[in-house]
């Protein structure tokens, strides 16, 4: 096999941009499309603030080092969740990668802040982690970003994050949700900018990119991830790219094209939330949003020490 560009030994193929390329001429080539992206959609500037939301994986790692490497001034926030020994290994690779890179990095601890671990937490509130971690991951990340003065929030959500997530919410035509998924969510009021970089990046060229790299990451994954719903739709997500390559990247781009659509919906929802959270001004049709009202439960319970 032949690298398309520099004409010598090629190793890797990506069939979705009908390319076969060197590992070298890769790094090169995936390090411009996540900047021809942010510049494209207009994502963030060069004098921002940027802070990156790391979960020790491949993606949020691999995307610090491009960034750092693209002089984006970009520091780094882990939410340590407490899963033991795995939460310890992840955050050894996150601060052995902050030194390399020589940038700042946040690291927020869940039973510190709110007494609870996410286990803990699941269990108290009989709610599935997920939607737990969710929550508590768009709270502190925000929280942090508007403290530290932070312009954008940056996640390392790939395309096979996003496009699967885009699948689900037509399988059901959530309409609202529709409205909201986008790679550039700009501030609100009370909100940072959120982004996401590596929106038309596939899994495999992030792996890629941080194995040749030699970035230090973490492997494992979520402790809950295994019993995700969303994972039989990356299955069959999978299947279909294998018969028709670039299929999730077509489906993504003429869905952005065609996004405008579904802003009405995400605002007719927004119009419905008219209160703000009396807490964290998060919006919310009730006086104190789902996680401070869950904050204040432990809040209330630690000090009467139940
Ligand atoms: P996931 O929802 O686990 O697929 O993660 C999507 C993105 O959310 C990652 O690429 C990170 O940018 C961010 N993220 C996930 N877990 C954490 C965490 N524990 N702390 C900070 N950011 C996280
Ligand atoms: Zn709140």
């Amino acid at each position: 096999m032949k690298c398309h560009i520099c004409k010598g030994k090629g190793s890797i193929e990506l069939k979705h941009h009908n390319l076969k390329i060197c590992e070298e001429c890769f790094l090169i080539f995936f390090k411009k499309k996540v900047e021809k992206t942010i510049k494209k959609l207009k994502l963030f500037e060069r004098d921002e603030r940027l802070l990156l939301a790391l979960s020790g994986g491949k993606d949020s790692m691999g995307l610090w080092h491009i960034l750092s490497e693209l002089n984006y001034n970009v520091d780094g926030l882990h939410i340590d969740m407490g899963f033991g020994e795995l939460s310890v290994k992840t955050k050894e690779k996150i601060e052995e990668l902050s030194k390399i890179l020589n940038k700042k990095l946040y690291i927020i601890n869940l039973k510190e802040e709110i007494g609870y671990d996410l286990k803990e937490l699941s269990k108290f509130t009989k709610r599935v982690p997920c939607s737990l971690c969710g929550l508590v991951k768009r709270y502190f990340m925000n929280e942090i970003a508007l403290k530290e003065n932070y312009s954008a929030i940056i996640t390392g959500h790939n395309l096979d994050d996003e496009a699967t997530t885009l699948l689900k919410n037509v399988l059901r035509w959530e309409l609202a949700y529709l409205g909201r998924q986008t790679p550039l969510l700009e501030k609100m009021d009370g909100f940072v900018k959120k982004v996401k970089p590596y929106i038309f990046c596939y899994e495999k060229e992030t792996l890629l990119y941080a194995i040749i790299s030699k970035i230090p990451y973490s492997k494992d994954s979520c402790p809950y991830s295994l019993n995700s719903k969303n994972k039989n739709l990356k299955m069959a997500f999978h299947i279909l790219e294998h018969t028709s390559p670039g299929i999730k990247l077509n489906f993504m781009k003429l869905f952005l094209k065609n996004r405008d659509f579904f802003v009405p919906f995400r605002e007719r929802e927004l119009k419905d939330l008219v209160k703000r959270c009396i807490y964290c001004g998060y919006p919310t049709d009730r006086e104190i949003c789902a996680l401070c009202t869950i904050l204040e439960r432990s809040k209330n319970e630690i000090s009467t020490g139940k």
